[in-house]
């Protein structure tokens, strides 16, 4: 079998597209602030990313660079700002922080009306609860692109490769709310290559390069390869070997242009949503 690549560049593409014109017909722009501390190269990026993805699709759109010596309770301060501004609709506060700030804090100063990163314990536990609420972009990003594959979720047997709370634990609570029989594998799982195996939908998000190998991946399953992961020659690479797993997959997605390019997308996806929830109060 050799799999059918899943564009993820493309159906990020088309989720831009809609989302754009669902705003041009809005009396108002949903606002997105990003907020970024320190110099971080990577996080330079990623937020220039967004808010020129941001602006393209008709959000008003805006960074806040705070010097990386700043405190918590600077942070804390410009977050409570952000809270009560009734222009903004989403706050998305960057990682990684330096030292001096604990994340865990500056997830929970976010209003979880704003949280459109999906990352307040309040939404993490509404998505436990199977409520609804706002969900981290990554995983949402992921259902969008296995619903593109033509993926039969219900009573499917779907291995999560990773537990964080970004990724792995959100990703396992989508699945499992789309009816999949889910399990979550992680450092101490035994015998990973099997569990892999069993597996019917299989999503990597390890972090650790090629890991996942050809004869790990069950023959027609459908493959998502979360991992993004630098080689010592500078190759980016995800956390399945992707040649090999093709020879056994269905589907599968690249690393670049597999899941990368749908976290935006649904970072702005989760800022309309999050505008319309809250003018409908
Ligand atoms: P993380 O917080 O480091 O979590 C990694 C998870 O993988 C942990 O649960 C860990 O298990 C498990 N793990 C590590 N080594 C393992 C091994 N040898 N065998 C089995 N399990 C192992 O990483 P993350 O933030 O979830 O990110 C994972 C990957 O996704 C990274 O490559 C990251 O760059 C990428 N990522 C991509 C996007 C995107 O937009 N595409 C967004 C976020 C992250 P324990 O819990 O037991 O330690």
């Amino acid at each position: 079998m050799t799999a059918r690549i899943i564009d993820g560049k493309q159906v990020a593409e088309g989720l831009r597209t809609r989302l754009a014109a669902r705003i041009a017909t809005l009396p108002f722009r949903p606002g997105l602030r990003v907020v970024r501390v320190g110099d971080d190269p990577a996080s330079g990026v990623y937020v220039r990313n967004k808010d020129r993805a941001a602006a393209a699709a008709g959000f008003d759109s805006a960074t806040l660079h705070l010097p990386p010596t700043a405190t918590e309770a600077e942070l804390l301060a410009v977050i409570a700002e952000l809270n009560a501004d009734p222009a903004v609709d989403g706050i998305l506060v960057q990682l990684p922080l330096p030292p001096q700030i604990r994340a865990e804090a500056a997830i929970a100063a976010v209003d979880p009306a704003k949280d459109v990163d999906g990352f307040h314990p309040l939404n993490a536990g509404r998505l436990a609860a199977g409520q609804p609420g706002l969900v981290p972009c990554t995983p949402k990003g992921v259902m969008h692109l296995l619903r593109e594959a033509g993926a039969r979720l219900r009573g499917a047997r779907a291995l999560v490769l990773g537990r964080s709370q970004i990724v792995g634990r959100p990703m396992a609570q989508l699945l499992l709310g789309a009816d999949c029989t889910v399990t979550i594998a992680h450092s101490r799982t035994r015998d990973l290559a099997a569990e892999c195996r069993r597996a019917e939908i299989l999503v990597a998000a390890v972090g650790r390069p090629e890991m996942v190998r050809g004869d790990w991946v069950g023959e027609g399953a459908i493959v998502i390869d979360v991992g993004i992961n630098r080689t010592a020659e500078g190759k980016l690479v995800g956390d399945v070997a992707f040649a090999e797993a093709a020879s056994r997959a269905a589907a599968i997605t690249p690393v670049p242009g597999g899941v990368g390019p749908m976290t935006i997308a649904c970072l702005l996806e989760n800022t309309l949503d999050a505008a319309l929830a809250r003018r409908q109060g």
